[in-house]
């Protein structure tokens, strides 16, 4: 049964790289879109200041209007990468910011200890391994056990 277990874990641990792999090619396929995006927004804020100008006075609303657009998609971009990070297995430092591998212990550049509850936007469930709980079961079996031999002497 072993050997099929160990199977079954290497077909999974591919499905999930595989997985990881092409949903990770898509966040940053929306992240180069979002860079284009602001690019053109950026353009759009030059040509309403142009315009603006010479019809004797720029917009400002309208710019204005347009800046936080901008702001907006950084943000999106921003939590984009996040993604990223966790899809590449990287935690970033909470301290500098430096990326390393999700399991360091502490960070690499400024040895700051990085604990689980400090990775933002860290999704656990995603790491967890299935082999915690069949190493719990040989305890339990053993409390049976010695239940059923006290049940006896009485
Ligand atoms: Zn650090």
């Amino acid at each position: 049964m072993a050997f099929f277990d160990g199977i079954n874990k290497s077909l999974n641990s591919v499905k999930q790289s595989t997985q990881r792999t092409a949903e990770l090619s898509r966040v940053q396929r929306r992240i180069n879109a979002m860079g284009q995006e602001i690019e053109k927004v950026f353009h759009q804020i030059g040509q309403s200041y142009y315009s603006g100008l010479k019809k004797g006075g720029a917009d400002f609303e309208a710019l204005g209007r347009l800046c936080s657009t901008i702001d907006t998609l950084e943000r999106d971009v921003e939590a984009l990468r996040k993604q990223t990070d966790e899809l590449k297995r990287l935690r970033r430092c909470p301290e500098c910011g430096h990326a390393q591998n999700i399991d360091s212990k502490f960070c690499a550049s400024c040895g700051h200890r990085l604990k689980e509850d400090e990775a933002e936007g860290f999704d656990s469930a995603e790491v967890g391994e299935p082999a915690e709980s069949a190493e719990d079961r040989p305890e339990a079996e053993a409390d049976d056990e010695d239940a059923e031999k006290t049940d006896d002497a009485e």
